[in-house]
């Protein structure tokens, strides 16, 4: 690749591009991907995980936000029949109308991360398997169990929708421009069963919020602030067998789901104020 024709990295957009092959490889085996499987990657660009990704699978859908980029990716797709590139926002772009069964691989732009992994998992019917490259204190978020102070509600939300794995670490020696944070690569396997119904899924995420706003209250006080009864909570964390004094960080995902369903349960309509 002759470097003085690539766009200038632009840092608004989160442009560090990958630069290892080594690690392209190590993200494109993760995917696990086969000849027949559709694959979307958001922000390619300069191209080096998409055209790995157009050797590796049958389909690629990549959307790119920077029209430069995208011009330059038009310029050299002749090479991969089975690429479409797509000018447009990932966080609008209709990506709901992907096939059912494709695969999401993406070095994300790191300020959108979590609203692209949310948005991604809103979508997870879709989404069987999703890789992405994010920052690795949000990795060590997204993979946190209860008791941990990286666990909280990017945690809790994330993994009542998927099974997440760190994978690896990124070093910054792989990018240019090089970030000033660290990275690393998570794999996401969406559930397909839903736990809780579409009624109690946007409860049970108001709950977690509720829970986590003020850290270093308990659980009864954080949610009290929040507008929830006091009485009612206490009296369902003592029929949960949990202690009065209960923090949020300590309650497992299953716990939360089951103090959403009691709490809702018992008398949704005095909840809030
Ligand atoms: N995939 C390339 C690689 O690994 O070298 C580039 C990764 S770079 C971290 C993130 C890319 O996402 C950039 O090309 C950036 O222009 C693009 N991007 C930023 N915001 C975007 C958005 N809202 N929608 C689509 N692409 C976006």
């Amino acid at each position: 690749m002759d470097s003085h024709l690539l766009p200038a990295a632009i840092k608004r957009l989160g442009q560090n591009f990958l630069i290892d092959p080594n690690i392209v490889r190590k993200i494109v085996a993760l995917a696990e991907l086969t000849p027949t499987d559709t694959v979307l990657e958001i922000g390619p660009g300069r191209g080096i995980l998409t055209e790995a990704l157009c050797r590796a699978t049958g389909h690629v859908t990549a959307i790119e936000i920077d029209p430069r980029l995208h011009v330059y990716l038009t310029e050299r797709q002749p090479r991969f029949l089975n690429l479409t590139l797509v000018l447009d926002d990932a966080m609008t772009y209709p990506i709901e109308r992907l096939p059912i069964g494709t695969i999401v691989v993406a070095n994300l732009p790191y300020y959108l991360s979590t609203p692209l992994l949310f948005r991604l998992l809103d979508l997870r019917n879709r989404f069987p398997r999703i890789v992405l490259m994010l920052q690795n204190e949000v990795v060590d978020r997204l993979v946190s169990k209860p008791g941990s102070s990286d666990y909280g509600v990017l945690s809790v939300m994330a993994q009542y929708a998927a099974e997440i794995t760190k994978a690896f670490r990124v070093s910054a020696q792989c990018f240019r421009p090089r970030p000033e944070i660290g990275s690393a690569v998570a794999l996401l396997r969406t559930k397909h069963r839903r736990a809780l119904n579409e009624e109690e899924e946007p409860k049970f995420a108001a709950l977690v919020k509720a829970a986590f706003a003020h850290r270093r209250k308990t659980l009864v006080n954080s949610l009290k602030d929040q507008g929830y009864e006091q009485k009612l909570v206490a009296a369902t964390l003592s029929s949960l067998n949990l202690s009065p004094t209960t923090r949020a960080e300590t309650l497992s995902i299953e716990q939360f789901m089951e103090l959403t369903r009691r709490i809702y349960g018992s008398n949704f309509s005095n909840l809030h104020r």
